[in-house]
């Protein structure tokens, strides 16, 4: 069985603490280095859900996308809920480990899953990284679908392939445009946005898409928007990664158990729709435009 170390230097050669952004807090949260690791979870977000499920299962290790503490923090008490989420960790002998910007970057990284998930096929970074001579890494990608698909059908496919959410996917665009080429980036996407311009694709398919940027970029161009929710983009990582260490696992004879959560924690739980054609319609009488 491999001591806590040799696994957190497994998964930093995967995803280099290096390639994390300056205000990203990656890497061992939580653990005693020389503690030995049988099973291993790995989920999107470090909740208090996700943190009593690796309880549940027997983890000794929980690998996440997401950062506990991003800024400084002073008291890890057990009655606010990140020293909740320590203290049931260090009670239970877990250790917590985090890959970010760094997994982001990497090769492959969340982006590569999250094209993976959607069946197209990867061809560049959106944003490579400079100091990459191979060109791969970086953020986002720019992808090509084997077939064409029409808008609407691309929006069907992500909505069947990704983690099913109560938010679902939201689309800007004509229907039916013919989509050949996307760019795809796991979470927050809208700082993409020159960049999605500048790759010239089709669609963009990412997370947290904001009025504004999201607006100026329809009028702008006539680049198609698809947006899903940010933990649906990122959970085919975790997919992704644990395949990874289980390779390794396998490599080393390390017989680690790894296991993906399906547990969704994306915090938006429900989502109203009027089942009326249009959303103009919706509008209260009172505030409909007449025509001048
Ligand atoms: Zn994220």
């Amino acid at each position: 069985m491999p001591r806590l170390s040799e696994v957190t230097t497994a998964l930093a050669a995967l995803w280099p603490a290096s390639l994390a952004e300056a205000w990203d807090a990656v890497g061992t949260v939580v653990g005693d280095p020389d503690s030995e690791v049988n099973r291993v979870l790995f989920a999107v977000d470090p909740v208090q859900e996700i943190v009593d499920e690796a309880v549940r299962i027997g983890a000794d290790l929980l690998v996440t996308h997401h950062p506990l503490y991003l800024r400084g923090t002073t008291t890890v008490a057990a009655d606010t809920f990140k020293g909740k989420v320590v203290h049931t960790l260090v009670k239970n002998d877990i250790a917590l480990h985090v890959a970010h910007t760094n997994a982001d970057k990497a090769d492959p990284g969340v982006s590569d899953a999250l094209a993976g998930a959607l069946d197209v096929r990867v061809v560049r970074p959106l944003v490579p990284d400079p100091t990459d001579p191979s060109g791969r890494r970086g953020l986002g990608r720019v992808c090509e679908l084997e077939h064409p698909l029409t808008l609407r059908e691309l929006a069907d496919r992500a909505a069947d392939r990704l983690p099913a959410t109560a938010q679902g996917i939201r689309v800007a665009g004509d229907p039916d445009a013919t989509i050949r080429t996307l760019a795809v980036s796991g979470g927050s996407g809208d700082s993409l946005f020159d960049d999605v311009r500048a790759s010239g694709v089709d669609a963009f398919l990412t997370a947290d898409l904001r009025h504004h940027p999201a607006s100026e970029a329809r009028e702008h161009t006539s680049l198609a928007l698809l947006d899903a929710a940010h933990w649906a983009t990122e959970w085919p990582w975790c997919e992704l990664a644990a395949a990874q260490l289980d390779e390794i696992s396998d490599r080393h004879g390390w017989g680690l158990r790894v296991h993906v959560s399906r547990t969704v924690t994306d915090p938006w739980t429900a989502h109203a729709a009027s089942a009326r054609p249009s959303p103009a319609a919706t509008l209260p009488a009172s505030a409909a435009r007449t025509p001048s």
